[in-house]
């Protein structure tokens, strides 16, 4: 048993479990897409799957400053980030502290 790995939201700032957020990469050429599986290598930054920190956080400054580098945005990222949300939300359901 061992702690969560927690991660910073790029939108609301909260450290939240790695699960609950979504998991952004910079490719090559310097856009930022999902990283669906997580396995990705290089830095990544999180955003929750929520209206608010999606439309806070996908900003080309915020992201810049995450990836230390400049950042485009995929065209798509925002629907991207919810479908991802999504899909995992349906995946995983191994949560270890459901206990009644
Ligand atoms: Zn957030």
């Amino acid at each position: 048993m061992r702690p969560e790995p927690g991660r910073t939201c790029l939108g609301c700032r909260r450290v939240r479990p790695k699960r609950e957020l979504v998991r952004l990469v910079r490719s090559a050429r310097g856009v930022v897409v999902v990283d669906a599986r997580a396995r990705a290598h290089g830095r990544g930054a999180y955003v929750c799957p929520e209206p608010a920190c999606v439309a806070r956080g996908l900003d080309r400054g915020r992201l810049a400053h995450a990836f230390r580098r400049a950042c485009e945005l995929a065209p798509d990222l925002a629907v991207s980030v919810q479908a991802a949300a999504r899909a995992g939300a349906t995946g995983d359901s191994s949560r270890t502290t459901s206990r009644r």
